[in-house]
């Protein structure tokens, strides 16, 4: 039995019991968050969310240039109306370059990513900053909306504002 079996078998408990079938297709909240894809962070717990509250676009390091193409769905199709950056403590993307997963993704799988930007970063509240000038440097976006910035500590559990 793989995870993934395992996955369809919790799924089918899930929708025994789903009773949430009727949602409208634009998040009730109306707000887009950006996060790392952690997995020791569950955005619908850490933040109050229910099903059909918001876009969650997750990412590694919740980087918003990969981003951008979903807040601008997020935007301008479904009504999403502020944005939450969400960076974390601890987070992988502070662990390497990109010069050492170039390195070994071509001695292990012989693959040539030079052209590939991976995203690291070595300051996490200056990443945070980063984000939210690439956000506001982008023409895709709206900005005339809240865009703020924080940063999850996956020690405590809690969220801090950084821009
Ligand atoms: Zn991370």
């Amino acid at each position: 039995m793989t995870v993934i079996d395992e996955l369809v078998s919790a799924n089918a408990d899930y929708a025994k019991s789903f009773d949430k079938g009727d949602l409208p297709l634009p998040p009730a909240r109306r707000t887009a968050i950006v996060v790392c894809m952690d997995a020791r962070i569950d955005p619908a717990k850490a933040l109050g969310l229910q099903e059909g509250d918001a876009h969650v676009i997750r990412n590694a390091g919740g980087r918003v240039v990969e981003a951008l193409r979903s807040l601008a769905i997020s935007q301008h199709l479904l009504g999403t109306e502020e944005v939450a950056v969400i960076h974390h403590t601890g987070c992988g993307m502070m662990t390497f370059t990109d010069d050492d997963i170039r390195k070994q993704l071509k001695e292990q799988r012989g693959a040539i990513a030079d052209h590939v930007a991976f995203l690291p970063f070595a300051d996490l509240e200056q990443s945070v900053r980063d984000d939210i000038t690439i956000y506001q440097q982008s023409p895709l976006v709206r900005h005339d909306i809240p865009v703020r910035g924080f940063v999850y500590e996956v020690e405590t559990g809690a969220l801090r504002e950084v821009a």
